[in-house]
């Protein structure tokens, strides 16, 4: 059974990953600081070591639960906006981190490396899909911070024989169709869960960041790639790399703006949104639109999820059930007899339930 190390496995896009490695038998150990990650989005089989991956000696005592045949490396600050605030925290807290955890990678004989990378890699984006060959300037810390490690991946490859595969998400939306997985940040600053709260009532009405961009109606336009079918990406470039280290853009091709997501909400949720129109928020392209052919032709990767309607019905699903996140649920753990499913209509057609938290 293989075996495989998760760094920010308890996050959003990383617990996604690891319910589908969990569900096609591979056995996960997570590393986590859980300062934006849940305990609760992972099953019990899972072993957490909440740790930083700045931390050597526990990222040597992971290592030494392994072989691992992989690791994916998620575990990094995330927003454009803050990191615009924070540069030199973004910088240190990203760089850092990740060369900690590449060069464990190599000090353990890992062989495979999968890295959750970005579109705020490409700056000056224009209009239409981008692909992997477009020009590379960060527009924030954030991007910059990726872009780094990149690179340091692309000499762990050269010199120490670590193949790696630099996934550039475009906007991760949506949550797992069967409603047991979520987004939950805190503070919570992404578009679709913040519109979302502001139809159910829970929030202020919502400012929209700029409408003097030079798009369709004025406020920016990106790309929302489904969470699962992102998490299938990263199972379709692992197997590239028996052979060689590759790079992909991950989106749908269709780019949706601010007011178009808002009307999607609108429409799922039955509830007008309140917004208003406030300033722009620095680091925003205008526009982020992905051409993800390549992982398409290459690696087979056929997302399923790809309509807007669909991503927004999901991520409506599961918020409009927990209030709280993932603050309202117990631990995520398999179905065993004796089991208290908090509840029982969740999980069961994976073999998996919700466990009031002891
Ligand atoms: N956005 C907005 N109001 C908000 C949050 C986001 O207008 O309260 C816009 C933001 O400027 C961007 C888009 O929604 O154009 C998506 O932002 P998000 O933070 O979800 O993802 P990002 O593009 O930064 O990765």
């Amino acid at each position: 059974m293989a075996r495989y190390l998760v760094s920010g496995g308890a996050g959003y896009v990383g617990s996604h990953l690891v319910d589908l490695l969990v569900r096609q038998g591979g056995e996960v150990v997570v590393i986590d600081n859980l300062r934006q990650g849940h305990r609760a989005a992972l099953p019990h089989a899972v072993e957490l070591i909440e740790a930083d991956i700045a931390d050597t000696d526990a990222l040597d005592d992971a290592f030494e639960s392994g072989p691992f045949h992989a690791v994916f490396h998620f575990a990094a600050l995330s927003l454009v906006g803050e990191s615009m605030r924070q540069p030199l925290r973004y910088l240190r807290e990203n760089v850092g981190g990740g060369l900690t955890l590449i060069d464990a990678c190599i000090r353990h004989n890992v062989k495979r490396f999968v890295l959750s990378s970005t579109a705020n890699l490409f700056s000056d984006t224009g209009t239409g899909p981008i692909a992997e060959h477009a020009t590379i300037a960060p527009g924030s810390p954030y991007g910059e911070s990726k872009l780094i490690i990149e690179r340091a991946l692309h000499w762990a490859d050269t010199c120490h024989g670590l193949r790696s595969a630099c996934l550039r998400y475009f906007n991760a939306a949506g949550s797992d169709p069967e409603g047991r997985l979520g987004e939950d940040h805190d503070p919570e600053t992404h578009l679709i869960p913040l519109v979302i709260d502001t139809a159910l009532g829970r929030r202020p009405p919502l400012t929209v960041f700029g409408d003097d961009y030079p798009t369709a109606d004025g406020t920016c336009v990106r790309d929302y790639v489904h969470v699962s079918d992102l998490a299938h990406a990263h199972l379709c470039a692992l197997r590239q790399l028996d052979t060689r280290s590759v790079t992909y853009n991950l989106g749908t091709g269709e780019g949706f703006s601010v007011l178009q997501v808002i009307k999607a909400v609108e429409q799922i949720s039955g509830r007008r949104v309140p917004y208003r129109i406030g300033a722009r928020r620095p680091g925003d392209p205008a526009t982020l639109v992905a051409a993800s052919t390549l992982i398409r032709t290459e690696a087979n990767w056929h997302p399923k999820l790809t309509d807007l309607t669909t991503i927004v019905k999901t991520a409506h699903t599961w918020r409009a059930a927990h209030p709280l996140g993932y603050g309202d649920r117990g631990v995520l753990e398999e179905a065993r007899p004796g089991a208290l499913p908090l509840d029982p209509t969740k999980g069961r057609a994976l073999g998996t339930q919700y466990l009031g938290a002891s």
